[in-house]
C-alpha cells in the first residue's frame, strides 16, 4: 500500500481521498469533478496547498483558529500532556488538573455567575448537553413538562440529531429524521431579507416578540428555554437590530424562561469582547462554547452554566456525559489557548485596532455594484449580494447561485470566504493586522469585480 505523505502528487492525494474519504457539507458532484484541494500547512493567516499556494483564510478555519496557525506553544503543551496523562474520564467521581485548571479558568473569563463547566468535545455535543439539562433542571424543580426549547429559523446549533433540531437550517431537517420533539422555531432578525418595509429597528422588536408570542400559545408551563447565537454565523453572518436582543431578554425574564447563548462561533474574542452575549448585552443562564476555545488546535467544547441551574442539577445525577468530555490533552491545549489570547491582548487587539480598521473598510464594500448591505460586527462580517440595491431584491437565478461564483473567484484568487447563498462571509483569524486587512480586502475586491463581470 502506498505511503501517504505530503509528498505525493495533488492527484493522487485527490484520488486516495476519493476512494475512502467521505466529507461533511461538501458538493459531491463538484468534489467528485475536480477534487479536494489539499491543505498541507499553515501558518499565521496564511494556508498553503498541495500545489504550493499560499491561501489567505479569511474563515479562521470554520470560524476557529482564533490565534492564527502555527503557535508551537499549544503543540509543546499537548505533547507534554500527552507523555503525563494522556487520557484520563471525569466520570465516577474522577478528575484530572486539566479540567479542574480549565473550569476554574472559564469560570473567571466568564461573565457574572456563569461559573460552572460541563465538557463536550465540540459545540454539537455542548448543544445536546444544553437540551438534556435545562430538560432535567426542570423536571428537578418539578416541572417535567417545561421542556420545549424554542430556537430561531436558520440558526445553526450543530450536526448531531438533537443539535441539528435546535438549529433550523431547512436542507438539515429534510435529511435524517429531525427535529426531535419539543423544540420550535420562529423567525430570524434578517431585516435584510425579510424585514419588509419595516425599520430594522420596528422589525427587531417585532422579531423578537415572536417569543412572547410563542409562549403564550405554547404555555409559560411548557416553555424551558431560549437558544439563539448572538450573532448568527452560519446562518451568514447576521447581525440583528439593536431592538432585538434587549426584547428576549424582558421576555425571557418576565417568563421565567433560560436563556441559553450558543457563543461556539462568538466567544473567545470574535466580537470584540469575550463573549458575544457581552457585545449585544444579554445575561444568559447557559452559554455554548467550542471553537475559539482551542482556537481549533484540540476538539474540545462545553457549557459554562451559572449558579443556579448547577446547582439545581447537582442536586441528582445527571445522566449525562462523553468519553471526552474535559479529555486532558484539549483541556491543556485550550488553557493554553486562552493564556495567549490574554496575555498578548488578542481580545484587546480585535476591539482596539482590527475591528475598528476591518470595520471601515468592510462598510465601504456596499459602495459595490453586487453589494446590499455590508455587516460587521467585530472579526466576524458579511456582503449581501444583490441585482438591486434600493429595493433589496434577490436574484432570479437560485438562491446560491451568484455566491458560489463570487466564493469561486475567491478561491481562486487565494482567498478562503465562503457563501451562505447569495451572502458572502468572513470570520478570519483575530491577530489578523491592517496590513493583513489590506490584503484581504485587495483579493475580495479583485474577486467581487470578477464576478461581476462575469455575472452581467
Ligand atoms: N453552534 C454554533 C453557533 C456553530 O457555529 C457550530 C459550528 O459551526 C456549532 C454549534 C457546532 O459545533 P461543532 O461543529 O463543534 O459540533
Amino acid at each position: 500500500m502506498t505511503t501517504i505523505t505530503n509528498h505525493l502528487p495533488t492527484a493522487e492525494l485527490q484520488a486516495l481521498d476519493a476512494a475512502h474519504h467521505m466529507h461533511p457539507f461538501t458538493a459531491n458532484g463538484e468534489l467528485a469533478q475536480k477534487g479536494a484541494r489539499v491543505i498541507t500547512r499553515a501558518k499565521g493567516v496564511y494556508l498553503t496547498d498541495s500545489e504550493g499556494e499560499e491561501i489567505l483564510d479569511a474563515m479562521a478555519g470554520l470560524w476557529c483558529v482564533n490565534i492564527g496557525y502555527g503557535r508551537d506553544e499549544l503543540a509543546d503543551v499537548a505533547a507534554r500532556q500527552m507523555r503525563e496523562l494522556p487520557y484520563y474520564n471525569t466520570f465516577f467521581q474522577t478528575t484530572h488538573v486539566p479540567a479542574i485548571a480549565l473550569a476554574n479558568k472559564l469560570a473567571e473569563l466568564a461573565p457574572g455567575d456563569l461559573n460552572h463547566v460541563f465538557f463536550a468535545a465540540g459545540g454539537s455535543e455542548a448543544n445536546d448537553t444544553n437540551i438534556r439539562m435545562v430538560r432535567t433542571y426542570w423536571a428537578n424543580k418539578g416541572q417535567p413538562d417545561k421542556n420545549i426549547i424554542i430556537s430561531r429559523k436558520n440558526a445553526y446549533h450543530g450536526s448531531s440529531v438533537g443539535s441539528g433540531s435546535l438549529g433550523g437550517m431547512v436542507h438539515m431537517h429534510a435529511q435524517g429524521g429531525m427535529p426531535i420533539p419539543d423544540i420550535h422555531h420562529i423567525d430570524q432578525p434578517n431585516w435584510w431579507a425579510e424585514g419588509g418595509d419595516m425599520s430594522p429597528e420596528d422589525f427587531g422588536l417585532a422579531r423578537a416578540q415572536e417569543l412572547e408570542k410563542a409562549i403564550l400559545e405554547l404555555g409559560e408551563d411548557r416553555v424551558a428555554a431560549f437558544i439563539g447565537e448572538p450573532i448568527q454565523g452560519a446562518g451568514g453572518v447576521i447581525v440583528p437590530p439593536e431592538t432585538y436582543w434587549p426584547e428576549i431578554q424582558r421576555i425571557c425574564d418576565k417568563y421565567d424562561i433560560l436563556l441559553i447563548a450558543d457563543e461556539v462561533i462568538c466567544g473567545f474574542g470574535r466580537t470584540g469582547d469575550w463573549f458575544g452575549s457581552q457585545t449585544v448585552g444579554i445575561k444568559p443562564h447557559i452559554m455554548t462554547i467550542a471553537k475559539g476555545l482551542s482556537s481549533g488546535y484540540a476538539p474540545i467544547g462545553g457549557s459554562i452554566v451559572c449558579d443556579e441551574v448547577a446547582e439545581v442539577i447537582a442536586g441528582g445525577e445527571f445522566n449525562h456525559g462523553y468519553t471526552y468530555s474535559g479529555h486532558p490533552v484539549a483541556a491543556a491545549v485550550a488553557l493554553e489557548n486562552l493564556r495567549i489570547l490574554e496575555e498578548e491582548g488578542i481580545v484587546d487587539h480585535v476591539r482596539d485596532v482590527a475591528a475598528p480598521y476591518l470595520k471601515e473598510k468592510w462598510e465601504a464594500l456596499a459602495d459595490h455594484p453586487l453589494v446590499g448591505e455590508a455587516k460587521i460586527c467585530g472579526m466576524m462580517a458579511s456582503i449581501a449580494l444583490t441585482p438591486d440595491k434600493a429595493s433589496r431584491a434577490k436574484f432570479a437565478t437560485e438562491p446560491g447561485t451568484v455566491g458560489y461564483v463570487c466564493r469561486d473567484r475567491c478561491f481562486a484568487n487565494n482567498l478562503v470566504m465562503r457563501h451562505v447563498g447569495d451572502r458572502m462571509i468572513i470570520s478570519p483569524p483575530l491577530i489578523l493586522t491592517p496590513a493583513d486587512i489590506d490584503e484581504m480586502m485587495r483579493r475580495i475586491r479583485k474577486s467581487l469585480d470578477e464576478a461581476h463581470a462575469e455575472l452581467v
